[in-house]
């Protein structure tokens, strides 16, 4: 959910573990429940112990067959965390985009899983039920219980990666309710005209079919675009730093940034946001956000807290894992 893989890890397991190894870690109660992350380009599994501390994981790339070919590398992860958890342990799996929580029915980029249950899919093969919920849903559960937003009563988890979209978590619980179960889908938001004031910029028409999007500005290849409006030609985030030019197509990206967190802070009013996904691996990118922010009064609105992630690339996993073991317990 959060930017390329390296080629090293396709087909590849990292962190996987033997037989005894697995053994161990079931006689010694360390792996207690798990979490799986489907991505585009992997199915990431992940077993936690006692206050969901991440022990290891395991990469399989995700299949570009058809449903079939996908449901066999994600059960391939469900069993290899049956293995080493016990057959009946709490396992949760984050997906992107939209389960209708009526019908089970997927919608999803990048996934052949159109249309189709996943959670019914897996049931039949393993004969239980498993734990599922949206990837940034799980990435802002992660960093409300023991990240980024720990202790704070309202976490907004906003990724800023390859696309952009955002949890909400009440009281470190996913906020409950919700008509279709959506994820805070500010990144198909359209951008405000007050944020693309004399700016001079393309409307661009976004993946989703609709046209400007915060997204197509704010995400990893929106910033490649600003840089080239800017530049003139296409720079990375990494070469954006070390570019003469590159703080002002930063300041930019901050600006619009900024904008889709003030809707979100005024449709919210989180305590606090943590950032994750590829972008917020920027150097100091909670501080620039933050002061873009502040360039956004109203009243006297206090800003909500800005941390980058905790956990990072686990959160989604580790988002899924804890709503799995609290719907256990
Ligand atoms: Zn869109």
């Amino acid at each position: 959910m959060t930017g390329a893989m390296t080629g090293a890890m396709t087909g590849a397991m990292t962190g996987a573990m033997t037989g005894a190894m697995t053994g161990a870690l079931i006689k010694s109660g360390g792996a207690l429940c798990g979490g799986i992350d489907v991505g585009g380009t992997k199915i990431e599994a992940q077993l936690f112990g006692a206050g969901f501390a991440p022990l290891t994981q395991r990469r399989l790339p995700t299949s570009r067959g058809d449903f079939r070919d996908f449901m066999t590398v994600l059960a391939e992860q469900v069993e290899w965390i049956l293995e080493a958890t016990g057959r009946s342990a709490p396992v949760g799996v984050a997906l992107p985009g939209i389960v209708d929580p009526q019908t089970g029915a997927s919608t999803a980029a990048n996934l052949p899983i159109g249309g189709r249950d996943v959670a019914a899919a897996l049931r039949a093969r393993f004969g239980r039920d498993f734990v599922f919920l949206n990837d940034c849903s799980a990435f802002a559960l992660s960093e409300a219980r023991g990240g980024a937003g720990e202790g704070f009563e309202t976490v907004l988890g906003l990724i800023l990666g390859t696309g952009v979209a955002a949890g909400f978590c009440q009281q470190g619980a996913e906020a409950p309710g919700r008509l279709n179960r959506l994820a805070v889908e500010i990144g198909h938001v359209g951008i405000s005209a007050r944020a693309l004031a004399g700016l001079n910029l393309p409307l661009i028409r976004c993946g989703c079919g609709r046209i400007g999007c915060y997204e197509t500005y704010v995400a990893g290849p929106g910033l490649a675009r600003l840089a080239e409006a800017k530049l003139g030609r296409r720079v990375s985030a990494e070469e954006l730093s070390a570019h003469a030019e590159g703080e002002a197509v930063l300041d930019l990206w901050a600006h619009l940034a900024a904008e889709a967190l003030d809707q979100a802070r005024l449709l919210l009013d989180p305590q606090c946001v943590a950032l994750g996904g590829g972008l917020s691996r920027l150097p100091g990118v909670a501080e620039r956000l933050t002061a873009a922010l502040a360039r956004r009064p109203l009243g006297d609105l206090r800003p909500p807290a800005l941390r980058v992630a905790k956990f990072g690339d686990a959160s989604g996993g580790r988002g899924a894992a804890i709503q799995a073991w609290s719907l256990s317990t």
